[in-house]
C-alpha cells in the first residue's frame, strides 16, 4: 500500500487532525542507511513526525528541519521535510544495537539518550523560525508533543509508531497529530484527553489493519470528522552532484588538496539518502581551483 497522510477537523473546526501511513517510508530509510532496528524506530518515528509538520507548511519552497542532539549511543538524528509531502533524514550512528526494553520493546529513548529537540522552519523569509526545547523522554511522540505546547503554544497529542519485523524490514509505521485550536470546548477536551488515555499505541492499531483514517475515526469520530486532504508521502531525497560539490567546496582546499595527491577517484555520498556521487581528480583539481579563487 502507497503510503499517504490525511488531514482532517472536528469539533466545528477546534480539532485540527493527521494521521499517515509511513512504511514504504521508513523502508526506504531503513534500505538508505542500513540502520539497525532501534535506530530504524528511532529515524522512522522521526520522519513520520516530520511529514506531519511539513504538510503544515502552505509554501511552496518550504521545509522543516527536526534535529535531535543527545548523548546516546545513536547520536542525533535529523529530519527534513517538506511541503509536497517528501521527507529525508539520518541517525549519526544508524549501527547501534541496544538490549530491548523489558516489555520486548525496542528501546528507542535508550538509544536517543537525554538532549534537545529543535525545530527549524524555513518558510523563505531571510531567518528561519527556530524553537528548542529539552526533550522529556526520547521517545519522540512526548518530545513533539511537548515541542508544540511550549514552542508554540498549541494543546497537541502526537502518536507515533514503527514495528520491525524479524529480518529488520519495517512491518508497520505512521502515526497521529491532533491539536486544539482556539475556542475548543471544555468538555471536548475532557473526552479527548480520556480517548487519548485510553487509545492503544499506534503500532497495535497498524497491526489490526486500522488505516488513518480509523485512526482518526476512533479517536475524535464522535466530534464530527472531517477529512480535507489526502496525499500520497515518500522518502525523497534532492541531492545532486552540484549539491555534494558545495559541500565539498565547504570543506576547504586543504583537505580536497589531500585528495588529488592521493590520485585517485573519491566518492562522497549524501548524509541523506546514502546515494554515493564519484569525484575523479579533475573534478577535484577544478573544486580546489575554485577554493583558491574565492
Ligand atoms: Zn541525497
Amino acid at each position: 500500500m502507497q503510503d499517504y497522510i490525511i488531514r482532517a477537523t472536528a469539533a466545528d473546526d477546534t480539532i485540527r487532525a493527521f494521521a499517515s501511513t509511513t512504511r514504504q517510508m521508513v523502508e526506504d530509510a531503513r534500505c538508505a542507511h542500513d540502520t539497525t532496528p532501534v535506530c530504524t524506530a528511532a529515524l522512522g518515528r522521526l520522519l513520520t513526525g516530520g511529514i506531519m509538520f511539513g504538510s503544515m507548511l502552505k509554501e511552496d519552497k518550504a521545509l522543516v528541519t527536526l534535529q535531535i542532539r543527545s548523548d546516546g549511543p545513536a547520536g542525533g538524528i535529523t529530519v527534513t521535510a517538506d511541503s509536497h509531502y517528501h521527507a529525508k533524514g539520518y541517525v549519526n550512528n544508524p549501527h547501534v544495537q541496544i538490549p530491548l526494553k523489558p516489555n520486548g520493546k525496542l528501546d528507542v529513548s535508550g538509544a536517543i539518550g537525554s538532549g534537545t529537540l529543535t525545530v527549524i522552519r524555513d518558510i523563505g523569509l531571510k531567518e528561519p523560525y527556530v524553537g528548542t526545547i529539552q526533550m522529556p523522554s526520547g521517545e519522540i511522540a512526548e518530545d513533539l508533543t511537548l515541542y508544540f505546547a511550549e514552542s508554540e503554544q498549541i494543546p497537541s497529542s502526537v502518536g507515533l509508531g514503527v514495528l520491525v519485523d524479524r529480518d529488520w524490514s519495517v512491518k508497520q509505521a505512521g502515526g497521529f497529530l491532533l491539536q486544539l485550536m482556539p475556542g475548543a470546548r471544555d468538555e471536548v477536551i475532557d473526552i479527548l484527553e480520556k480517548r487519548i488515555a485510553e487509545v492503544s499505541s499506534v503500532t497495535d492499531m497498524l497491526e489490526k489493519g486500522m488505516l488513518p483514517e480509523d485512526i482518526l475515526e476512533s479517536l475524535i469520530g464522535s466530534f464530527g470528522l472531517q477529512i480535507s486532504e489526502k496525499h500520497e508521502v515518500s522518502f525523497a531525497c534532492n541531492c545532486s552532484k552540484e549539491r555534494i560539490e558545495r559541500a565539498l567546496i565547504s570543506i576547504g582546499p586543504k583537505d580536497v588538496r589531500e585528495m588529488i595527491d592521493e590520485g585517485r577517484p573519491v566518492e562522497v555520498g549524501c548524509q541523506f539518502c546514502g546515494k554515493k556521487y564519484r569525484f575523479d581528480v579533475e573534478d577535484l583539481k577544478r573544486i580546489l581551483a575554485f577554493q583558491q579563487k574565492r
